[in-house]
């Protein structure tokens, strides 16, 4: 039988819509309206279409929306200085900096200066040790979303032997940690590991986040086991031009896993609805009040 298709784009617009209830609470009950800044330095082409798309979904759950777009020779102390004035705008809830900043910024120390509170990429080193010690913390959007998929297919994950390939800061190592917080039996494979398709055989969840289009081949798959690619990868067509590829190889993948995500549309359009989400999760926290539970690890 072929895999059930899980369906981030459908999944992704009913986690928006969630976040544009929360919003109009938020706005109508506590007076407040979740803000979120995004910081873009540079010109690369993809984080202009990222920001962009980030900035009109803001808008549309009814969030408040702000981009600063500096030029790719800013300082540091440039940067910072913005950094340093969106954490005290009591208008703003949520902090991005784009990925990745230009080589003369640091960008461990510009991500460690945004408030942990309004980090809701998850990438500050508070809150990177406080997912570690299953504390609440903010979590990296693109794992959160690949969570959400795997609760809402798979109702409790307790006990499910999981592999994630990538050791990333950005997927692998967080979506590891999440899958421990789950009670999952987890494995973080990489580069240097050795059998990866004897490790991935073992596995009822395969989460492959590894930037290297279709390596994962139904081979290599467990019968039933559910399929999360992450990957974003552009290939040539037969006939010329290029489309979008994921890191499994979708074709023999889907007739032996029992469910699986597209490429695209499928862990994709569920970064930027986590991200509003956390968006709503931090203005709830920053104003003290109680949170909802939905959105969080
Ligand atoms: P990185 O390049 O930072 O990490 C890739 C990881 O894959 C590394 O840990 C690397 O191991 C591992 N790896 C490389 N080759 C192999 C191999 N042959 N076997 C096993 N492991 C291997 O990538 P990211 O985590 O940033 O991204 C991964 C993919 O996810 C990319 O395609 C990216 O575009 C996509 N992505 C998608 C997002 C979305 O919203 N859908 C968001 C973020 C990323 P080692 O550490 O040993 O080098």
């Amino acid at each position: 039988m072929p895999a059930h298709i899980i369906d981030g784009k459908t999944f992704a617009a009913s986690v928006r819509g969630k976040v544009a209830k929360h919003v109009s609470q938020l706005r109508e009950i506590h007076m407040t309206k979740p803000g979120l800044a995004v910081v873009l330095v540079g010109e690369d082409p993809a984080s202009q279409v990222y920001v962009r798309s980030k900035g009109k979904q803001t808008v549309e759950v009814g969030m408040k929306s702000i981009e600063h777009k500096l030029d790719a020779s800013t300082s540091e102390k440039v940067l910072l200085a913005l950094i340093e004035k969106l954490n005290t705008d009591t208008e703003i809830h949520g902090i991005l900096v784009q990925l990745p900043l230009p080589k003369h910024l640091d960008e461990d120390m510009i991500i460690n200066s945004i408030d942990p509170a309004k980090d809701v990429d998850g990438f500050h080193i508070s809150n990177v040790g406080l997912l570690g010690t299953g504390q609440k913390s903010m979590v990296p959007c693109t794992p959160l979303g690949c969570l959400m998929m795997l609760r809402d297919y798979h109702g409790s994950l307790s006990g499910m032997d999981a592999v994630v390939i990538g050791r990333s800061n950005i997927v692998g190592k967080p979506m590891a940690q999440l899958l421990l917080g789950d009670s999952c039996t987890v494995t973080l494979a990489h580069s240097r590991t050795k059998n990866l398709p004897e490790v991935i055989q073992r596995a009822d969840i395969v989460v492959a986040a590894v930037g290297r289009p279709q390596m994962v081949i139904g081979d290599w798959i467990k019968p039933g086991a559910t399929v999360i690619d992450v990957g974003i990868n552009r290939i040539e067509k037969a006939g010329g031009g290029t489309r979008l590829v994921g890191d499994a190889d979708f074709a023999s993948c889907s007739s032996v896993a029992g469910a699986i995500t597209p490429v695209p549309g499928g862990v994709g359009p569920m970064t930027i609805a986590c991200l509003l989400a956390n968006t709503v999760t931090a203005c709830y926290r920053i104003n003290g009040l109680e949170e909802p539970g939905e959105f969080t690890a």
